[in-house]
């Protein structure tokens, strides 16, 4: 579950974090140490002064168990740069090279030379961290204790929900009068991972209180560290990747969400843990076309062995209005691909 990074700071996350999807471990050497060349004499090749800061995995090539592949930061422009250190000779000659532009492939989804950002300076990780440990605000209540009446309940059925259900699978609730004033009634929507509360959104019913901030979070919770939603999602064979919680109560179970149309590296890399090799469908609002566009291609990179596309959506379209018809779009992009939807996968949540 992505919270065994290691602490600090890399030169160059997106290939550190390719290299953990694959691999599992990986360790840094000369960590925040710049690659220094000097320039080739007579029209030979530049020269390495100091190749620093490299990432370390167990080579795939010959059953090593000790981390001897090496591979530069910046061996995604310098492909020579990965040298796996025991005496099989992994990377040397043709076969080596055959082997290194496989290794290419399987970590950028293509064979043409790629560019990654690379700091240099040491980055920040802190986001990468363990996340704190949360609790429901004061006042909160269940749905089920809700009279039929109630503000909450209304709400959440004219917009085409049944509360027993969200309550039972996402754990939605209501936040009383015995909350903090800020907190006071609105929605309970918590964010979970196993049994861990990563923390939950206050969001407001009534669209007329428009001096009033929609969704509140708790102080500390870092939505670019969660996924909305994984644990259901982990169980189905497809999951679908929208912006907000309330897309994923529509969606149903293969829905999950990232509070908005940016994916951090966190995000990505629990979306590479949890659903590389599954059928993954981006559906982004539809005001957020382009950025729909390099999530296909960054979740490309982080699920390798996943068919990633991104669901049409018409300007104004939100997933969580579609309903049915999302899950017709998304049944005719995997025909276009030539895959059948798995008939297994959960297109709504369980009524009871
Ligand atoms: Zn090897």
């Amino acid at each position: 579950m992505g919270q065994f990074l290691e602490e600090g700071d890399v030169l160059c996350p997106d290939l550190y974090f390719r290299l953990r999807r694959h691999f599992g471990k990986v360790r840094v050497s000369n960590r925040g140490e710049g690659l220094v060349m000097s320039p080739g004499t007579n029209g030979g090749k530049p020269r390495v002064i100091s190749s620093g800061e490299h990432y370390s995995v167990c080579c795939p090539w010959c059953g090593d168990t000790r981390y001897r592949l090496f591979i530069n930061h910046r061996w995604f422009e310098h492909r020579y740069m990965a040298n796996c250190f025991n005496e099989t000779c992994c990377t040397k000659g043709d076969n080596g090279k055959h082997r290194l532009n496989q290794l290419y492939l399987w970590l950028f989804n293509t064979s043409a030379m790629v560019s990654l950002a690379v700091r240099s300076s040491k980055v920040n990780l802190d986001d990468y961290a363990p996340s704190l440990d949360f609790v429901p605000p004061e006042g909160c209540l269940s749905l089920s204790s809700l009279p039929e009446n109630h503000e909450a309940i209304l709400y959440i059925k004219s917009r085409g929900y049944n509360p027993s259900v969200i309550e039972k699978y996402l754990g939605v609730g209501w936040i009383s009068e015995e909350a903090v004033p800020l907190l006071r009634s609105r929605l309970y929507i918590p964010a979970y991972s196993g049994n861990k509360l990563l923390g939950y959104q206050a969001r407001i019913i009534s669209e007329k209180s428009v001096s009033k901030q929609k969704y509140i979070n708790p102080p500390g919770m870092k939505k670019s560290k969660i996924i909305y939603n994984l644990d259901n999602a982990s169980a189905q064979n497809l999951v679908v990747i929208c912006e907000g919680p309330i897309d994923v109560w529509s969606i149903g179970p293969a829905g999950v969400a990232i509070f908005g149309s940016d994916c951090s590296y966190k995000q990505l890399s629990i979306i590479g843990e949890n659903f590389n090799g599954k059928d993954i469908a981006v559906a982004l609002d539809g005001d957020a076309s382009y950025k729909a566009d390099a999530l296909v291609e960054s979740i490309r990179g982080a699920a390798t062995r996943s068919h990633v596309f991104k669901v049409p959506m018409a300007v104004g379209e939100d997933p969580g209005d579609l309903r049915l018809e999302l899950w017709r779009r998304i049944e005719n992009c995997l025909t276009e691909g030539g895959k059948n939807i798995d008939p297994q996968t959960l297109k709504e949540w369980p009524s009871e």
